[in-house]
């Protein structure tokens, strides 16, 4: 039996906000944003101590629908905001969110530069591999030589793997789920919330205006006999924890890296589950170590008036 909540009053509802939702009915992106309300009510992390960021896209709107803190930020500029806001207060659960566009197009230097330092924050992409609030232009994670309806010809670049990219730029917790399993999500989500350390789950989001190649009944393997696409790692016997104890953490990324890569999603299978979980410092450790007075308050807290940050900014440039 699941112990009982600390704030009986606390219900799921508390969690969802009246604004008003233009998603297409049928978008991928409602089931994500159910399983993340639904995260963060069993985690019974208290609304006022959580902050959700976006960037720009469909995706982006989901700080609006989730009665947390909310910041709708630039076209891929979440991920500053969302470091901005672990330094400066890393009390605060912060769970960033946006599109593959968004996150790995225009946002892609973010991406990289995030996952290298290692912050406690979580970072959850609705990949659906199209621009969609742009009307469906392809986004860097369409396969090449795949035409979508709303493409005037083929995918001319390769599709990039999320997946071996964001553990190959140091992300210390690396899943992916997909958008009509609000169960799976839900778990994974709240795993990556747990995670000391940077974590982000890509999420394979049905677009049902744009992208008609990768639709629910694809997923589902309709046109071959129902055999499902969808397959989870870890049910198969993948254990996230590859480092072996004598591997240093590059040598544990770069082996994860490549499981990653032979877990390339296709026409035969999808992968999903999660690929990636080492346990490293965090940047927040790094600054306590330095900033003494950050183990018992957050940074907007203290007083930092006259505070010499020299030796800082030394040390990390
Ligand atoms: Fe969802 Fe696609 Fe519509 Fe955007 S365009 S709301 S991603 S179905």
């Amino acid at each position: 039996m699941p112990p009982p909540r600390t704030d009986p009053q606390r219900k799921l509802k508390d969690y969802k906000t009246e604004v008003h939702n233009d998603w297409c009915p049928g978008c991928g992106d409602f089931g994500i944003l159910s399983a993340l309300q639904q995260a963060l009510f069993e985690l019974e992390l208290p609304p006022h101590e959580v902050t959700v960021v976006s960037g720009v896209g469909c995706s982006s709107k989901t700080p609006h629908f989730v009665r947390t803190y909310g910041f709708h930020t630039l076209h891929g500029r979440g991920l500053p905001v969302a470091t901005g806001l672990r330094l400066a207060n890393h009390r605060q659960t912060v769970v960033a969110v946006g599109g593959d566009g968004d996150g790995y197009g225009i946002g892609a230097a973010h991406f990289i530069a995030a996952g290298r330092r290692n912050l406690d924050f979580t970072y959850i992409v609705f990949n659906n591999a199209v621009y969609g609030l742009t009307k469906g232009q392809s986004s860097p994670t369409l396969k090449k030589g795949l035409q979508t309806k709303s493409m005037a010809d083929r995918s001319i670049a390769e599709g990039l793997n999320p997946i071996a990219l964001a553990i190959s730029a140091g992300f210390t917790f690396v899943a992916a789920s997909y958008s009509l399993n609000v169960r799976h999500m839900k778990e994974i989500f709240k795993q990556a919330v747990r995670h000391p350390g940077s974590a982000m789950v890509d999420v394979y989001q049905t677009c049902p205006s744009y992208n008609d190649i990768h639709t629910k009944e694809w997923f589902a393997g309709k046109d071959r006999g129902d055999a499902a696409r969808l397959y989870d790692v870890n049910e198969r016997g993948y254990d996230p924890l590859v480092a072996d104890p004598a591997d240093d953490a590059e040598k544990a990324r770069k082996k994860a890296a490549g499981i990653a890569k032979s877990f390339e999603a296709s026409d035969d299978g999808w992968p999903m589950g999660i690929f990636y979980r080492a346990v490293e410092p965090t940047f927040e450790e790094f600054l306590a170590e330095r900033m003494p007075d950050l183990k018992e308050r957050p940074l907007v807290a203290c007083d930092n008036a006259g505070r010499d940050i020299a030796s800082l900014v030394d040390e990390m440039r």
